[in-house]
């Protein structure tokens, strides 16, 4: 058993049962066992890989996004380039790169990272050397004047409640013990009035308070002080019912409640909502789009191109298996399940990603 796992069964032996929230608060982030304080989970040898880690492309291709935002805000002589859940540094490397290029952008940006996980810090710090990156504990602390924001499968490491819909109506789903001791799902005895959504007998409603409040932040910043962010994520464009918490441990899925500390815990995004709470803030929306059509809009097939023209046969295929991979639809990849959200102040013109697109054969 994982020395959190004990810690918790104790927790519900002395207050009684959790919410789901409060489970993976503990889970991802207790100060001495949490999940992203121990350790740095990305990569094969780890638990998952991300876009950023799967090719330089995605990044590369974000880095162009920002500097045409940055455009569109009109070239401010000062702004905060800023990622919340950074991981090893890998797509603000890739972005800082590839915008070497566009005249004036690096003299006007700083970097600024969000970042709870001392470890991952640590791995940012060395990635970004000569790029002086500010560390954030908090989303509010990064905000400061024009700012331009990406975040990469940072809203699913977010703690969310989840609500089951019963006979009599809505009850909160916890964790509690079963009567061996083991860590087990129940339901609050008591009904949540004053949840009045309808919905049909055993569904689970999904509550991502702390997501929501961080888009509003962020879109309220964005609203007044001037700017974009890209929020990419595994979730839904339209906003729906269901339990979507997933444990994940050396690339495959394992019961959330088995090794908590150990395994990662997430959850899909609702991009309906955090797009619902960003328009109330103040801001223009750009998408949601599926990654897919996302990454060809801003040129993937050419950027992959490009670098195969210099490359030799090995990592030609290498490549071309990354292609596949971020844009793959189902299983396969990365293409239809990732969605793509923009959010800029409204005065902004249209951001690039967002134009319908095909596939082009591939001859
Ligand atoms: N964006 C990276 C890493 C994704 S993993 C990539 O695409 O590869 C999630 C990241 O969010 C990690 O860096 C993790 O430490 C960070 N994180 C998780 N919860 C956080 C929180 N509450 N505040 C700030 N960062 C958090």
């Amino acid at each position: 058993m994982t020395a959190l796992k004990a810690e918790i069964i104790d927790l519900i032996r002395q207050e009684g049962p959790i919410g789901i929230g409060r489970y993976m608060a503990l889970a991802l982030g207790h100060p001495r066992h949490g999940y992203y304080m121990t350790r740095d989970p990305l990569g094969a040898e780890g638990d998952f890989t991300t876009s950023p880690e799967i090719s330089q492309m995605f990044g590369e291709l974000i880095g162009l996004w920002a500097a045409h935002a940055w455009q569109a805000m009109g070239a401010p002589a000062r702004f905060r380039l800023v990622e919340l859940g950074p991981g090893r540094g890998t797509l603000m490397a890739d972005m800082l790169r590839a915008t070497r290029i566009v005249p004036g952008f690096h003299a006007a940006l700083s970097v600024h990272l969000v970042e709870t996980s001392p470890v991952l810090r640590a791995r940012q710090a060395a990635t970004l050397k000569g790029y002086d990156p500010i560390w954030h504990d908090t989303v509010a602390g990064a905000l400061e004047g024009p700012v331009i924001a990406v975040a990469n499968e940072f809203l699913d490491a977010l703690p969310l409640d989840q609500f089951v819909m019963m006979p009599e109506g809505w009850h909160e789903r916890l964790v509690g013990l079963d009567d061996a001791g083991a860590l087990a799902f129940g339901l609050a005895a008591a009904s949540e009035d004053a949840l009045r959504i309808a919905a049909a007998a055993g569904a689970v409603f999904e509550q991502p308070a702390i997501a929501l409040d961080i888009v509003t932040q962020l879109a309220g910043h964005l609203a007044s002080a001037g700017g974009a962010a890209l929020l990419i994520d595994y979730g839904s464009i339209r906003s729906g019912f269901g339990d979507t918490l997933q444990g994940m441990k050396r690339h495959e899925f394992v019961d959330p409640l088995a090794e908590p500390g150990d395994a990662d815990l997430t959850v899909h995004v609702d991009f309906e909502r955090m797009g619902q709470a960003a328009l109330k803030a103040g801001t223009a929306l750009h998408g949601p789009a599926t990654q897919r059509d996302f990454l060809l809009a801003l040129g993937l097939p050419q950027r992959a191109q490009a670098l195969s023209l210099k490359a030799n046969a090995r990592q030609r295929d290498a490549i071309s298996d990354a292609f596949d991979r971020l844009i793959a639809p189902g299983e396969a990849g990365m293409g239809d399940l990732f969605k793509v959200l923009a959010l800029s102040q409204r005065n902004l013109p249209p951001l690039p990603g967002f134009d319908l697109h095909r596939l082009p054969d591939r001859g």
